[in-house]
């Protein structure tokens, strides 16, 4: 039988043994969007020295993606937090995410595709934390109801292995986590976008609020 892990307890755990420790970590944290980091933000700038990784080259349209990010420096620059946050941007390199979602365009949200898409993210937030001497890597994507926490983080801690650094658990949509970025969202004014990210999602977000106006 496959017993179910609580990741927010892990993490939780983690958290712990560094207030023990008395240090501050270094972590290199993947962001989807401001309102997702926003909760995680609040949370993990109390324990770690945060660098905002922006490697989303899912995300369309163009414009899309710079308002997001725009958004992600917006929050960043006024959210209050213990230890000061920094901001890297990565390479939008969308010609890699269409490579990676080749012959899974039709699978709906949730599925393969996703998965895939997250591995690329996380594989790239690790590749870069190595390099750069940072202590964990993770990413805010648990904090979504829509995405497959398990799966993340099972990911994540394959990553981990593979490349010898510290994967952080999280499941950030535990303990209030999605209703706190919400109330944050609205403290701060960011824009909450209504689609993941991909051309993929976004056709079907249209699909369905089409379906809802002809009924
Ligand atoms: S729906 Fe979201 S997670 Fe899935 S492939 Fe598209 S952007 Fe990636």
């Amino acid at each position: 039988m496959n017993v179910k892990i609580n990741y927010q307890k892990e993490l939780e755990k983690t958290l712990k043994e560094i207030e023990k420790q008395g240090t501050i970590p270094k972590l290199f944290l993947h962001s989807c969007c401001a309102p997702c980091s926003s909760y995680v933000l609040e949370y993990l700038s109390q324990f770690f020295q945060i660098t905002v990784f922006y490697y989303n080259p899912n995300i369309y349209p163009a414009e899309e993606y710079n308002y997001r990010v725009k958004e992600q420096q917006k929050l960043i620059s006024e959210l209050k937090t213990k230890y000061p946050v920094n901001f890297i941007e990565g390479v939008y390199d969308t010609d890699n995410f269409y490579a990676m979602a080749k012959g899974m365009e039709n699978i709906p949200e949730g599925g393969e595709r996703c998965f895939k898409c997250y591995e690329m993210r996380l594989r790239e937030t690790a590749d870069y934390a190595l390099k750069n001497g940072f202590d964990y890597f993770t990413t805010t994507l648990t904090i979504s109801p829509y995405k497959n926490a398990e799966k993340m983080n099972e990911i994540g801690k394959k990553i981990a292995e593979e490349k010898g650094i510290k994967y952080l658990y999280s499941d950030f949509k535990k303990k209030n986590g999605y209703r706190r970025s919400i109330e944050l969202s609205e403290i701060y004014g960011l824009y909450r976008q209504d689609y993941c990210g991909c051309v993929f999602s976004k056709t079907e977000t249209e699909k369905r609020r089409g379906e809802k106006n002809e009924a």
